[in-house]
C-alpha cells in the first residue's frame, strides 16, 4: 500500500514536470510568433515605402504630389482635396486677376466661397492685396 502511493505521487510528480515543460514549451513558441510577426511587419514597411502612401495625384495638373501639398479649400469644405495648392493658387490669382472678389472652392460642385484668410493662404502678397483692395472698393461703391 505505501509502495503504491509512492508509485503514485512519483507519477504525479512526472506529470507535473511534463506540463510543466509543455507549457514552457508553449511560451517558447508563442514568443518566437510574436518575433516572426514583428519582423514580418518591419519587412513590410520597409517594402512599401511611406512614399506611397503619402502622395497624391492633383486633380488639375495631374502630378502626384506630397500630401502637404493638399490643403482644405475653404473652412466651410466638408470635401476632400484633389486639388494641389499651387493649381488653387493659380485659380485665385486668375479670379482676382478678372477682377472677381466672389471666388468659389473649385471642387467638384463644392462652390463654397473662399474667405480672406482662404484667399490668403494660396496667394502670393499681391495677389492677396489685389483682392482686399477690389474687395474694399466694390464694397466701398456700396455694392452692398
Ligand atoms: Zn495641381
Ligand atoms: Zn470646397
Amino acid at each position: 500500500m505505501r509502495r503504491q502511493q509512492k508509485e503514485e505521487r512519483r507519477r504525479v510528480e512526472q506529470e507535473r514536470r511534463r506540463l510543466e515543460e509543455e507549457r514552457r514549451l508553449l511560451e517558447e513558441e508563442r514568443r518566437l510568433l510574436r518575433e516572426e510577426q514583428r519582423l514580418f511587419n518591419e519587412n513590410r514597411k520597409q517594402q512599401d515605402p511611406i512614399q506611397i502612401t503619402e502622395t497624391k495625384e492633383c486633380s488639375k495638373c495631374l502630378k502626384d504630389l506630397n500630401v502637404k501639398n493638399f490643403s482644405n479649400i475653404t473652412y466651410q469644405c466638408g470635401h476632400d482635396v484633389y486639388i494641389c495648392r499651387k493649381c488653387i493658387g493659380e485659380h485665385i490669382a486668375h479670379a482676382v486677376n478678372k477682377g472677381s472678389i466672389k471666388i468659389l472652392c473649385l471642387e467638384n460642385n463644392c462652390h463654397e466661397v473662399l474667405n480672406e484668410s482662404d484667399v490668403r493662404k494660396f496667394s502670393n502678397n499681391e495677389i492677396f492685396e489685389r483682392h482686399i483692395y477690389d474687395k474694399f472698393c466694390i464694397i466701398g461703391n456700396s455694392y452692398f
